[in-house]
């Protein structure tokens, strides 16, 4: 397994629909540079992790699987629901910083 995935996403632009606006074919393509410059900085930390730390890709594409898999389903999207409490174990909403039900701090992740 390799990480060519990733440069295989960048080669299959969504084409503007016909019909599209300038104003929203200009975003299509600002949220495009965006998403190349994302592409290229997230290889660079890969690469780094990968020559400083030892970690294979065989590493990162496992760890890309079980975050997929979070939510249950392997759809290549990762779903932010209600995180739990360590304390009490009850859902609460992403936004809260502390538990609804027992006041333990949440932790947040650095992701939301
Ligand atoms: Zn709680």
């Amino acid at each position: 397994m390799s990480i060519v995935w990733m440069s295989s996403m960048r080669d299959t632009p969504t084409p503007p629909r016909s019909g599209a606006s300038a104003s929203e074919t200009s975003n299509v393509r600002h949220l495009q540079q965006q998403v190349d410059r994302l592409e290229m900085i997230c290889e660079a930390m890969w690469s780094l992790l990968r020559d400083k730390v030892g970690e294979s890709d065989e590493a990162l594409m496992a760890k890309v699987l079980e975050l997929d898999l979070s939510d249950g389903q392997a759809d290549g999207k990762v779903a932010r629901g209600p995180q739990k409490c360590p304390n009490c174990n009850r859902p609460n909403s992403r936004r809260h910083e502390f538990c609804i039900y027992c006041g333990q701090p949440i932790r947040k992740s650095a992701f939301g």
